[in-house]
């Protein structure tokens, strides 16, 4: 049964909130910090081609795969979106939890990148878009730089990313401005929080 079928259904269905913005803004600690502060939010598990790094778990972060196995999710339409980022691996969001979560009525969010972002509001143009900003573009280079975790060749080729996408902000519906991750985060969650015109 369709949701047009079944009404009720189409109201149980929540709103997909897309987070994005330039790498190292922090959307990744967001997104933490709304897992780790409320559960009650569903967030997506992306699929990569990059390598775990120390303390990433399969499953929880990301579920790795290889580059075969990403050519077949692609191949039999799995993901959501999907993107090469930073010149250097796939990401991409398995289509159907998303859809499960949606229509369980769960608030739902995905963190992704920019050009998936805009693939998502393609197929998805309901979907709450999100940019995620740093207080200025001196402390975007500082948490970029203090993260540590990249080569400085990788270092420039991220910041290159970031400066092009910073430019995007007019694209998205609400913009919120990272000067503290715990207050951003709490910002993202009253966003999905149905208006009292949805109910
Ligand atoms: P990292 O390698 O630092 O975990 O993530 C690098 C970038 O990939 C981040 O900007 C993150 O938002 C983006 N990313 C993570 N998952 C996905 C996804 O499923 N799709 C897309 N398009 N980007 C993603």
């Amino acid at each position: 049964m369709t949701d047009a079928q079944d009404p009720s259904a189409a109201a149980r269905r929540s709103r997909l909130v897309v987070l994005a913005g330039p790498t190292a803004v922090g959307k990744g600690t967001v997104a933490a910090e709304v897992r780790a502060t409320h559960p009650e939010v569903w967030i997506s598990v992306s699929a990569t081609t990059r390598q775990p790094r120390p303390g990433e778990e399969n499953g929880v972060h990301y579920w790795f795969v290889s580059d075969d196995e990403f050519d077949r999710m692609v191949a039999d339409g799995d993901l959501l979106e999907w993107a090469v980022v930073h010149k250097a691996a796939r990401y991409g969001t398995p289509r159907q939890p998303v859809d499960l979560a949606l229509a369980s009525g769960r608030p739902a969010m995905l963190e992704i990148d920019l050009q998936g972002a805009r693939q998502v509001r393609r197929t998805m143009p309901d979907a709450l878009f999100v940019f995620l900003k740093p207080p200025s573009w001196e402390e975007l280079v500082r948490r970029l730089v203090g993260r540590g975790t990249e080569s400085a060749e990788e270092r420039t080729r991220r910041l290159e990313t970031a400066r092009e996408e910073l430019a995007a902000e007019t694209e998205f519906d609400v913009t919120i401005v990272n000067h503290e991750i715990h207050a951003a985060a709490e910002e993202l969650v009253a966003l999905m929080k149905p208006s009292p015109t949805d109910l």
